[in-house]
């Protein structure tokens, strides 16, 4: 027993945060591989993280359905029957449910209960790991699972709570479901969720107002459903697929072309933009031309494919102008997919309210009222996104060595050494954290295997070394940070700089690329180089 600790203190190996998809293989791999002792906690009732609090109307995966899962267990590749291409939330819950039944999995997570602190205790090599429930546990290393997107944020607007109406963030949908009918319903935002929402509920409300600052370029969903024959068929792939998602740019299994958009006559670049189109998925976007990212001439003409697509199915000109971006380029905000998105505004219980040009002013007991006026509201959704990336790991009181909080640590500058572990917090390891392709290039299941893969060998390393922690150098994060800059400034990503990937949707948030821009295979290719060198850049002690 270290000198530090007291009894009656719970001992662990592990504390995992969160048992979402990272989660659940975290528990898995700690204590079916490691043979750790393990204590996960989770704030939800269920397992899931994303897949159970985003229950909102029409939540839904833009990956499909045969990429978006665990390759870990044939027996769970060869049972788990998907009934579409892009599954729906209840869908993809349920399939997280049946894994942490399949493999015992909740006998070590403790539902209801949330995170508050971590301290490193640098005397006895250990975290102390405090809950809402006043509980404490002390172990010895600490996963965080707490999911790039998971931090909910709601704008601070003036007047909020005078609001007498119902308002409902979308990632604290309510279970029981919200009754729209015959109800004035606003939606605040038109990211992915807000998309998947008002295309969803437009038909079953009285009224519904949208408020969109920045309209996003999209791409039709086309959602087939699997019988038995194509489930069959998919399944001879996966011995293929799972490796092949570890070889693209974006954990997917399509990729980039290697021919050069501009070399190819204009005729057949746009047949072959075409193509991509018609597929229905994000191969448009990741699966094309990887120019769209650095080159402006190239996403100019990219763009204009995506909006003479999106213009022509708008009745109103003037609606349709509203709805076509024409501030960023194609492909340097994230791309949601959609299923008769523009459709509904040409339902006469539509209004679409631009909310740059005329802005929100506040929030009133009726509805929000904007420059031009008061809209009345019973219903208002916030679909208003995240603080991503670290928005998770600062909300906890994270503290390293010398009592250091993460969260003053990040305020001059966010620093990771590949988005896995944090220079001064010893045995600490992260996934979809910042300047890693998870923390948003990358499908996230694909990404979160890779990374909870490497954690696992760099933690049997320690152990194989006789050693207690593991923690990444302040050279190796300083190259690491480097690296990642230089990638970022090539691309337009970064020029745009005006969404949650450069952390511009939060108000005083450095403003700098969150996710790696190297693409995941790359990145793989650089956390294994990291371990075949002895785990180089990571210090032992
Ligand atoms: P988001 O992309 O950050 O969108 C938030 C929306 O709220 C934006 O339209 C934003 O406008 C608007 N907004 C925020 N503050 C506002 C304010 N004060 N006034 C007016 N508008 C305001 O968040 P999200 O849609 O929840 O999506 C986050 C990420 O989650 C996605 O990018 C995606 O990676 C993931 N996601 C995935 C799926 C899927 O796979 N199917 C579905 C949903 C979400 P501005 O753009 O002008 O800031």
């Amino acid at each position: 027993m270290n000198p530090n600790q007291s009894s009656s203190v719970r001992q662990v190996d592990a504390v995992v945060v969160g048992a979402g998809f990272a989660g659940l293989y975290m528990v898995k791999k700690m204590r079916d591989d490691l043979g750790l002792t393990v204590q996960a906690f989770e704030a939800g009732q269920g397992v899931g993280g994303t897949w159970y609090w985003n229950r909102y109307p029409g939540a839904r995966v833009d990956s499909q359905a045969y990429i978006y899962q665990y390759w870990f267990s044939d027996e769970l590749l060869g049972e788990w029957d998907w009934s579409e291409r892009f599954p729906a939330q209840p869908e993809t819950e349920r399939y997280l449910n049946h894994v942490a039944d399949k493999f015992d999995l909740r006998k070590d997570i403790q539902f209801g209960t949330r995170v508050t602190s971590a301290h490193y205790n640098e005397t006895a090599q250990r975290w102390t790991v405090t809950t809402d429930g006043g509980q404490t546990v002390e172990a010895q290393f600490l996963l965080m699972g707490s999911g790039g997107l998971s931090a909910p944020v709601v704008p601070p607007f003036r007047g909020y709570e005078s609001f007498k109406g119902q308002c409902i963030h979308t990632a604290y949908w309510p279970k029981e479901g919200v009754d729209f009918k015959g109800k004035r319903v606003g939606v605040i935002g038109t990211g992915a969720t807000g998309i998947q929402v008002i295309q969803t509920i437009a038909d079953q409300v009285g009224h519904l107002t949208v408020f969109q600052r920045t309209p996003n370029y999209t791409i039709p969903m086309r959602n087939p459903k699997y019988d038995d024959a194509k489930r069959a068929a998919l399944r001879t792939e996966y011995p293929v697929l799972k490796e092949r998602v570890h070889d693209t740019f974006a954990g997917f299994n399509y990729d980039f072309t290697d021919r050069s958009f501009l070399d190819i006559p204009f005729e057949e670049r746009q047949e072959m933009l075409q193509k991509l189109w018609d597929d229905g998925s994000l191969n448009f976007w990741i699966g094309g031309f990887r120019e769209v990212f650095f080159d402006e001439k190239v996403n100019e003409e990219v763009s204009n494919f995506v909006r003479d697509r999106i213009r022509v199915r708008i009745n109103d000109p003037q609606v349709a102008a509203k709805l076509v971006p024409s501030d960023h380029g194609f492909g340097t905000r994230r791309v949601p997919l959609e299923n008769k998105y523009y459709e509904v505004y040409n339902r006469d219980n539509v209004e679409l309210v631009d909310v740059k040009a005329t802005p929100i002013d506040c929030m009133t007991e009726k509805g929000i009222r904007t420059s031009e006026g008061e809209y009345e509201l019973d219903i208002l959704i916030m679909a208003t996104g995240f603080d991503a990336g670290t928005g998770a790991l600062t909300r906890i009181d994270i503290r390293g060595r010398d009592g250091v909080s993460l969260n003053d640590a990040w305020s001059s500058g966010t620093r990771t050494t590949m988005g896995l572990q944090v220079h001064g917090y010893p045995n600490m390891f992260m996934t979809m954290g910042p300047f890693s392709p998870a923390a948003a290039f990358c499908n996230v299941p694909t990404c979160l295997q890779q990374q909870i893969d490497w954690i696992t060998d760099c933690m049997q390393f320690v152990r194989d070394q006789g050693r207690q922690a593991v923690e990444a150098t302040a050279e190796a994060e300083t190259n690491w940070i480097a690296h990642h800059d230089e990638v970022a400034q090539m691309t337009l990503v970064h020029k745009t700089g005006t969404s949650w990937y450069m952390g511009a949707n939060i108000e005083g948030k450095e403003r700098r690329l969150i996710p790696y821009a190297g693409g995941a295979n790359t990145y793989r290719k650089a956390c294994d180089d990291v371990k075949a060198r002895g785990f180089e850049g990571f210090a032992l002690s």
